[in-house]
C-alpha cells in the first residue's frame, strides 16, 4: 500500500448515522455483500449470536446477509438497531456498513470521496449547508489502480474548481449558472477531444435552454427501479406537468431558499461525477445529468408542494434522496442516463 492524500468535502466529518431516527434505513431494500475478513470473523463467533450470524450469510463471492422480510438485513432488530453493533462491537461491521455512505474515487496518489446523497442524514448536511464548499486533505494508505493522461487531470481538476465556483456565484439565479456550466463543459469536451488542455473562464451566456422535463420523466420511466412503486409516481408527475405552470410561480416566489438546495445538490453532483472523466475522457455527459437531475428534483418539489399546499427541506431532502437512489446507486442506470448526454433532445433553446 502506498501513502496517499485522502480528498473529502469539509461536510464528511458531520456525518453520523441516525440509527433507529433514520425514516429510510439502508438495512432495508439493498443486498449487502460481506467482505471476505468480516465473513470468516462471522463465521468463527461462539454462541447463539454466532450461530445466528451462520444460519444468515449466504456464502458466495462475495457472501451476503441473508435478507428477511420486506428484505430487512437479519440482524436488523424491531428497534431498527443493528444487532452486529449491539453484540459484537461497532468496528465488528463489515466493509460495506461500516463505509456506507461514503463513496471514493481513487488517481495517481490521491483517494478523493464523500458521503452520498442516497442517505437521508448524509442529504440532509449537503442539502441545508449556507457555506461555500470546501474540502478537506489528509493522509491515507491505499493503492491506486487505473490509468490516465496526466494532462487532462489537471485539465479537469481546474475545470472542476471553476464550475463548483460559478455554480455557487448567487449574482446570477441557478437556472443561468446552471445552464452557463453546461455550455461550458459541451466546448471544453470539445476542446480536449482536439487534445487542447487550457482551462478557460466560464462566461456567463445570454442563451438560455429550457428542459423538457416530461420527456426527460418519460425517459426515467424505462429505467431499473428499486422502489416498486417508482415508476407510478413519475407518471403520475409527468401527468400534472400540465397542470403546474401557476404553482411553479407561486412555488417559486414561496420557497425561495429552494435555489440554494439545489445549488448544494449540483455542487455535489459535479464533485462526485466530474473528475471520474479522466479515465473515460468523457466528462460532459456528469454536466448533463448534473442539469437534467437538479431539473427532476427542482419540479418533483413542485409537483409536491401542487399536491400538498405546503412544502418544506424535509420533502426536498427526501426527493433527493430518492432521486440519487434510483439513478447514482445503480451501475445500469447512471450508464444509460451518461450515454443520453449526446441525446439532444431533452433542451429545448
Ligand atoms: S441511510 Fe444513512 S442515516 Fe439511515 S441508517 Fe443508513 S447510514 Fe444511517
Amino acid at each position: 500500500m502506498e501513502k496517499m492524500i485522502l480528498r473529502m468535502p469539509d461536510y464528511c466529518s458531520e456525518f453520523k448515522c441516525i440509527a433507529d431516527k433514520c425514516r429510510d434505513n439502508c438495512c432495508i431494500g439493498w443486498e449487502i455483500d460481506i467482505d471476505k475478513k468480516s465473513e470468516e470473523y462471522y463465521l468463527s463467533c461462539d454462541g447463539e449470536f454466532g450461530n445466528k450470524l451462520r444460519n444468515n450469510i449466504q456464502k458466495g463471492k462475495p457472501g451476503c446477509f441473508i435478507l428477511g422480510e420486506k428484505e430487512r438485513c437479519p440482524f436488523l432488530n424491531k428497534k431498527n438497531l443493528c444487532e452486529i453493533i449491539i453484540n459484537l462491537g461497532e468496528d465488528k461491521l463489515c466493509h460495506i456498513c461500516s463505509e456506507h455512505p461514503r463513496y471514493y474515487e481513487w488517481y495517481n496518489g490521491v483517494k478523493e470521496g464523500g458521503t452520498g446523497l442516497c442517505c437521508e442524514e448524509s442529504a440532509r448536511i449537503i442539502i441545508s449547508r449556507d457555506k461555500p464548499f470546501s474540502y478537506i486533505e489528509s493522509e491515507t494508505c491505499d493503492d491506486s489502480n487505473e490509468e490516465y493522461d496526466e494532462n487532462l487531470y489537471k485539465c479537469l481538476f481546474s475545470a472542476r474548481n471553476k464550475i463548483i465556483n460559478h455554480l455557487q456565484n448567487r449574482g446570477y439565479t441557478f437556472f443561468e449558472r446552471i445552464n452557463d456550466v453546461l455550455m461550458y463543459a459541451e466546448n471544453l469536451q470539445y476542446q480536449t477531444d482536439n487534445g487542447e488542455y487550457t482551462v478557460p473562464d466560464i462566461i456567463h451566456s445570454a442563451e438560455i435552454r429550457k428542459t423538457d422535463i416530461k420527456k426527460f420523466l418519460e425517459f426515467l420511466c424505462t429505467l431499473e427501479m428499486l422502489d416498486p412503486n417508482r415508476e407510478k409516481y413519475l407518471r403520475s408527475c409527468i401527468l400534472l406537468s400540465d397542470k403546474t405552470a401557476k404553482t411553479e410561480e407561486k412555488f417559486k416566489n414561496k420557497y425561495p431558499e429552494t435555489e440554494l438546495y439545489l445549488e448544494n445538490v449540483a455542487v455535489y453532483f459535479i464533485w462526485r461525477h466530474f473528475l471520474k472523466g479522466v479515465f473515460s475522457e468523457e466528462f460532459y455527459s456528469a454536466v448533463f445529468f448534473t442539469a437534467l437531475s437538479c431539473e427532476v428534483i427542482r419540479f418533483l418539489s413542485v409537483c409536491c408542494y401542487h399536491e400538498d399546499g405546503k412544502f418544506d427541506i424535509t420533502d426536498f431532502i427526501r426527493i433527493a434522496k430518492d432521486y440519487s437512489k434510483e439513478t447514482e446507486y445503480s451501475e445500469k442506470n447512471m450508464s444509460v442516463l451518461l450515454d443520453e448526454a449526446y441525446n439532444n433532445n431533452y433542451f429545448l433553446l
